[in-house]
């Protein structure tokens, strides 16, 4: 498995160009000796952007996990194994999303905090967001109270850490929030990235985050509909 490189840099904002050469090249996805792109996963989208190779561009679509990280273009014809390229990370949607995911963070702790809602779903979007959550008592719940609770944190301008920590220190963590996913990760990965948001959420991710709370938006919920018993999908 190719090493997730987005995972060494944090704020995961604005991410930088780079160079790479292309090792492989398999059906319309190009795969380099090296990626800064984030791949698809737990509920984030992946990276977009442009690869250049000489005065060629060519738009990188939606980044895909794999033993290589799979670059998709349009048209793999112009491409050679060897090449080197340079790849430019779409910052915006880069941005959006590492805002749309940190809020996702929140939103999960508060509700599990205000209501006692379990996350059991989502999928994070630059412009909208769903979350499922699993309530004890769904009649209890309110989106007055989670956005205006949420708002209030904001100014808090609490700031995100990440930790490599191993197995054993994130499960005996008495803070340490959705450990559940660890079982399907192979026993022989020991350390794992953690995401703090300082007093608010301590998890294990691997998606990327803001530095700091101040710079999200207000929550704002746009709908909230039944998912069977005792289940909400909220989207903001
Ligand atoms: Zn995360």
């Amino acid at each position: 498995m190719q090493e997730k490189l987005h995972l060494n840099y944090h704020p995961g904002t604005d991410p930088k160009s780079f160079k790479a050469k292309i090792v492989n090249i398999e059906d319309n996805y190009l795969m380099f000796d090296n990626s800064y792109c984030f791949p698809r996963g737990g509920g984030q989208p992946g990276d977009t952007g442009t690869i250049k190779i000489g005065h060629l561009e060519e738009k990188l679509l939606e980044t895909l996990p794999g033993e290589y990280i799979k670059h998709p273009v349009d048209s793999v014809e112009h491409f050679n194994l060897g090449d080197s390229i340079t790849c430019i990370i779409d910052k915006l949607n880069r941005n959006r999303n590492a805002k749309m995911h940190t809020t996702q963070h929140i939103v999960s702790a508060l509700a599990y905090d205000i209501f006692g809602a379990e996350t059991v779903g989502n999928q994070i979007g630059p412009e909208y967001t769903r979350i499922d959550l699993k309530f004890p008592h769904r009649d209890k719940f309110n989106v007055e109270e989670l956005e205006s609770t949420f708002n209030e944190i904001l100014s808090t301008k609490a700031p995100v850490n990440v930790y490599d920590w191993n197995r054993n220190t994130i499960l005996s963590h008495e803070k340490m929030r959705h450990t559940n996913f660890l079982q399907r990760i192979p026993r022989s990965i020991n350390k794992l990235r953690v995401v703090e948001i300082e007093d608010i959420d301590l998890c294990p991710c691997g998606g990327t985050h803001v530095g700091n709370i101040g710079i999200l938006d207000d929550l704002i919920i746009k709908k909230v509909k039944s998912k069977g018993s005792g289940k909400l999908r909220i989207s903001y």
